[in-house]
């Protein structure tokens, strides 16, 4: 499996790496730095830079059995009429687009101050280009967008730091109420589950995606439209102020 350097270090942009296998279902490396789809974040993009200096843009990033995929662009090959993808063995630094992936951890960790603000069951969530969305089973539909927008910006402002706390997956089982999401349970098996932290109280959950040191970061945000969809169903959108 590929080791996942993203967990650990959320900032790191690029990093060495092995090719362990190359080929329709994309490229695997040994160790990366790119995120794969998941939790509602997009995969990342980026390029693979050859021990001889030709490029191999990538277009996406996936979960796969053998490890993570690095999906080069639509008839993408290498330049200089290689169209050949890398040998098992080659030597690449894998270089993520930090602005695009930057603006997803500000938005994936801006969700988390949402969940914190609204008491309901998340039925769903996705990030997108300088926007966000989540789902909750919400019957009442008298959300006050204003309050909400405004505690949410005061959360940002007051910069909480954010951490990774690692727990067994013993503990995991035993605390039920940290998990917001019923129908994405936290990756158990592996002995330990990740859990991120904002703040002293602000929010404690079960997450493996990437975010920010601060809530500071992201920004000051905006709240959209607030869409019914289904009876119980209330859809908050978000984006960026700027
Ligand atoms: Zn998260």
């Amino acid at each position: 499996m590929t080791e996942e350097i993203f967990r650990e270090d959320g900032y790191a942009t690029a990093c060495a790496a092995t090719v362990v296998a190359a080929g329709p279902d994309g490229i695997i490396l040994d160790r990366t730095v790119f995120y794969p789809e998941g939790g509602g974040q997009p995969g990342d993009t980026g390029s693979l830079r050859l021990a001889d200096g030709r490029e191999i843009a990538i277009a996406d990033t996936q979960k796969g059995e053998a490890g993570i995929r690095h999906l080069p662009a639509a008839g993408a090959t290498l330049p200089a009429g290689g169209a050949a993808l890398p040998a098992p063995g080659a030597a690449v630094t894998a270089t993520i687009d930090w602005n695009r992936r930057y603006r997803f951890m500000r938005m994936h960790t801006c969700l988390h101050l949402l969940l914190a603000c609204v008491d309901a069951e998340v039925t769903g969530g996705q990030i997108g280009e300088g926007k966000g969305r989540v789902d909750f089973n919400l019957p009442d539909p008298t959300l006050d967008k204003a309050a909400l927008e405004a505690r949410l910006n005061a959360l940002i402002e007051a910069d909480h730091p954010t951490a990774p706390v690692w727990i067994t997956d013993e503990e995991m089982a035993a605390r039920p109420d940290l998990i917001r999401t019923m129908s994405v349970k936290p990756p158990m098996g592996a002995g330990r589950v990740r859990l991120m932290k904002i703040g002293d109280g602000v929010d404690l959950q079960p997450c493996g995606g990437t975010h920010v040191a601060s809530t500071g970061e992201i920004g000051p945000i905006v709240i959209g439209k607030i869409e019914n969809k289904g009876r119980q169903n209330r859809r908050i959108n978000l984006r960026f102020a700027d």
